[in-house]
């Protein structure tokens, strides 16, 4: 295969931007090799600068559930661009597509457009604060939030410490009221409320955890974090910004029967352009000004091109069984990779929700984030640049989830499949290699 074209480009791309990326994960660092430049998108397929094409598992991280340019996305766009691109002043597209996310995510009565997930989780942080009069929050240790200051902590040993900054640049203060626990560890939960009693104004958790790999929430996990928010007086924000609209239509939250104080979504939502949200129940959410007094505001917020291009892509997703076939796309993808790793002889840990899955090269089961620390990046290596020769685009990281489209029925699929079984075949024979 050829990419010197992509080569060049990130020759030239590293003089202007660190590393030539602008968002880290796109770098290979996980994986080796230097990253392939995009040309274009079509349905399931990446194309890359040397006109190269791959089946995507990646879709933006996550958004792209329709596939890459779908028609509706497309002309909801193009349509919405010739009429201007922002005004920064209320439009129908924002109460349309607030209509349809509060149907569809009940638990979110009144809800806020923002342009990031990063800025959902920072806002929700905020409001949380804000009504509950408390400063200090938990999330667990290997779930992502997005960059904001107070949420870049990495979990220390024990129990539950206070929050170590695990960026230079992110100031001691901004980590103080941190507070970190290891996920599916209700234990831990319970002993960091009871070491700071009546301080504690929420719990942040994603339901399912997709930023270090991809880990299931072990039976009761959820259940028991909505019990202590009750027992203790705190909130309970999921953060849905990745499993909004892809565990299940209304999120981790419906397929698992919680109902949170606070959501954030993201991705999805935005069909591709960047949107955030966050929400949750009317008498929480107005605290947010100019009901309230908390403040958070933004310039492209609720912006109409990327309220055009969500309403689109919800609005298709909701057609009558497109889900559940991108769930069937899903269940193939899964299953061909755990047939592939067993003919094969590789030891692997997988999971599926909905339309995401993972895995890990593993002989132990994954259930948090130093289990999946522990697994082997080295033969995901392996499988990565495996896959990308056969044509297929993977994360270029071992703590990645995978994303399926309804673009991927058909022929992607079957070429998916065949690419599999020969990537689990080159990892056999590489790990043989070097026994
Ligand atoms: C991607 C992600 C974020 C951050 O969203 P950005 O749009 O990248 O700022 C937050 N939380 C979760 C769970 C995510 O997967």
């Amino acid at each position: 295969m050829n990419t010197t074209r992509s080569s060049e480009l990130y020759a030239e791309a590293v003089q202007f931007m660190p590393g030539g990326v602008n968002s880290p994960g796109r770098a290979f660092k996980g994986v080796g090799g230097t990253p392939l430049f995009i040309e274009r998108g079509e349905g399931p397929y990446l194309y890359d600068a040397d006109g190269n094409r791959y089946v995507d598992y990646v879709l933006s991280w996550g958004p792209l559930i329709l596939g890459h340019a779908h028609p509706n996305v497309v002309e909801a766009v193009a349509k919405q661009a010739a009429r201007g691109t922002s005004y920064g002043a209320p439009t129908d597209l924002e109460i349309q597509l607030a209509q349809i996310v509060t149907q569809m995510v009940p638990s979110m009565q009144m809800l806020r457009f923002v342009n990031s997930g990063t800025e959902a989780t920072m806002s929700a942080i905020r409001v949380a604060r804000a009504y509950t009069g408390r400063d200090k929050f938990i999330k667990f240790d290997g779930n992502y939030h997005g960059h904001a200051d107070s949420l870049l902590v990495q979990a220390g040993s024990g129990v539950a410490t206070f929050g170590l900054p695990n960026s230079p640049g992110v100031p001691q203060g901004a980590t103080q009221d941190t507070l970190t626990c290891a996920y599916n560890d209700l234990d831990g939960v319970r002993a960091t409320f009871e070491a700071y009693p009546e301080q504690i104004a929420a719990i942040i958790a994603e339901p399912v955890a997709a930023n270090m790999g991809f880990v299931l929430p072990e039976p009761g996990f959820l259940e028991g974090l909505r019990a202590l928010c009750d027992e203790f007086g705190a909130l309970l924000i999921l953060d849905e910004v990745m499993t909004g609209f892809r565990v299940a239509l209304g999120g981790a939250q419906d397929a698992f029967g919680i109902e949170p104080d606070l959501t954030t979504l993201g991705k999805v939502i935005g069909g591709g352009l960047p949107v955030g949200a966050y929400g949750g129940k009317r008498s929480i959410m107005e605290v947010v000004s100019p009901v309230g007094p908390m403040y958070q505001a933004g310039t492209l917020s609720g912006n109409p091109l990327a309220m055009a291009a969500g309403l689109a892509t919800l609005t298709t997703l909701r057609e009558e069984g497109l889900f559940e076939r991108v769930v069937a796309v899903t269940d193939r993808v899964h299953a061909a990779i755990k047939e592939a790793a067993a003919d094969a002889g590789v030891s692997l840990q997988t999971a599926q929700a909905g339309t995401m899955f993972g895995l890990y090269f593993s002989e132990a089961p994954v259930t948090n984030y130093s289990e999946a620390k522990a697994s082997d990046t080295m033969r995901y290596a392996t499988y990565f640049h495996a896959l990308v020769e056969e044509g297929v685009y993977v994360a270029p990281s071992a703590f990645e989830a995978g994303f399926t489209s309804i673009a991927h029925e058909g022929e992607a699929l079957d070429h998916t499949i065949e690419a599999v079984r020969r990537a689990f075949q080159r990892v056999a024979e590489q790990a043989e290699q070097s026994a």
